[in-house]
């Protein structure tokens, strides 16, 4: 008998869903219910010059078209600010973060001066230029009141907690796969941003203090993640928080291949929908994915 599991499905409604998201519900859904377990709808909707509320009436209406049902209210993460900003402030406090100053313009300008930039798997990382800035400069960039974002440091955090934490648990495909420890990476995307200069806070911030507040044990999500679970893991031991285990599944990919993204029009649900696809047609083709 497998415990039950607490789940979730975690939207950001800047527009309607696609098959790459329908394929996550469904796997985090299936997850709670075969396990007599919960499956909560959070809304990531931080970002208010991107997210509109009619994109989050339009998810919740396309997942009951889906048959998908969740326990409980529908959490809006940009009603939860505050608790987000009392964090990230703990974490200064600690001197586990640093201003960053920098606009794009002067870290792509960084990365083409310097001999060999550290990369991630998508790309450049921050190299870290504001990391170093003394102390005189920042505190008069501060009182300036210079526009600012706010970085996680990764190596303070691993001076911080002694050591990095082993890893996290990924579960793998089919009935009884398990992928085991992943090792921690903790670096892997560098010194992320905590605090967007925009909006105050950041996705990795925000999803850590959800899936632990909401009592999350199992995060079913598309690999494209899969980096981000290396310093969301960073974050939940600096923060003192346990971690659930995760299942990043494959990407949906259309017929070239290519991954879907929300301007893949053919493949969204509302267009699916409005061609007179069932529900029951959508679910038999995402399991085809599995
Ligand atoms: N809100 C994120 C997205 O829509 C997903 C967050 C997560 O599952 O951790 O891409």
């Amino acid at each position: 008998m497998t415990q039950p599991e607490t789940t979730r499905f975690a939207p950001s409604p800047t527009g309607g869903l696609h098959l790459g998201h329908a394929w996550s519900a469904l796997l985090a859904h299936a997850a709670a219910r075969d396990s007599g377990g919960r499956f909560l709808l959070r809304i990531e909707d931080i970002d208010a010059g991107r997210c509109r509320p009619e994109y989050t009436e339009q998810i919740i209406d396309e997942l009951k078209w889906l048959e998908i049902d969740w326990d409980g209210p529908v959490r809006l993460q940009s009603g939860r600010m505050a608790d987000y900003r009392r964090v990230l402030a703990d974490l200064t406090d600690r001197g586990l973060t640093y201003p960053c100053f920098c606009t794009r313009r002067d870290i792509a300008d960084e990365i083409a001066r310097m001999q060999s930039a550290p990369h991630g798997p998508e790309g450049p990382l921050y190299p870290g230029t504001c990391r170093t800035l003394d102390r005189h400069t920042r505190d008069a960039r501060l009182a300036g009141g210079t526009p600012h974002a706010i970085r996680l440091d990764v190596a303070a955090c691993l001076q911080a907690l002694g050591a990095a934490p082993d890893g996290f648990l990924e579960t793998g495909q089919g009935p009884d796969g398990e992928r085991g420890l992943i090792i921690l990476q903790p670096d892997m995307l560098g010194d992320i941003v905590l605090g967007r200069r925009d909006v105050g806070v950041s996705y990795h911030l925000a999803v850590v203090i959800d899936d632990h507040d909401q009592g999350v044990t199992l995060v079913t999500r598309g690999e494209d993640l899969f980096a981000a679970t290396h310093v969301q893991r960073l974050l939940q031991a600096v923060l003192g928080l346990g971690a659930p285990r995760y299942r990043h599944h494959p990407l949906i990919r259309d017929a070239s291949g290519r991954r879907l993204a929300k301007r893949d029009q053919t493949q969204t649900l509302a267009a699916l929908r409005a061609s007179g696809v069932s529900p029951a047609v959508v679910r038999a083709r995402l399991r085809l994915n599995q």
